[in-house]
């Protein structure tokens, strides 16, 4: 009975094409359509840009945000107003805010 020709000694890396005995470890995929492998040293390469990923994401935020000077001017500002504050302070203020509406 002829067996499928499954040649099991060529198995290689489907990401870089290193052959089984060149690379620590070959994993196969789950499904045979088609068949896919990947090595050790691809699931390393896979899981350092995962990891660029999550800190690349991070300094995103903050670009709508004020700048924290401006946060810090206006603070100081808004402390003076609680006092009795003369009318060209009050203009200062004004248009501190007026920039960031
Ligand atoms: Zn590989």
């Amino acid at each position: 009975m002829s067996k499928r020709a499954q040649s099991d000694n060529s198995l290689a890396c489907s990401f870089c094409h290193k052959h089984q005995d060149v690379v620590g470890k070959l994993i196969s995929s789950p499904s045979d359509y088609p068949r896919a492998y990947i090595c050790d040293e691809c699931i390393a390469v896979c899981n350092s840009i995962l990891e660029d990923d999550k800190t690349c994401n991070k300094p995103e935020t903050g670009s709508v945000e004020p700048s924290p000077e401006m946060i810090q001017v206006i603070r100081e500002e808004l402390r003076l107003l609680l006092y009795d504050i003369p009318d060209s302070d009050i203009k200062i203020v004004a248009k501190i805010l007026h920039a960031l509406v």
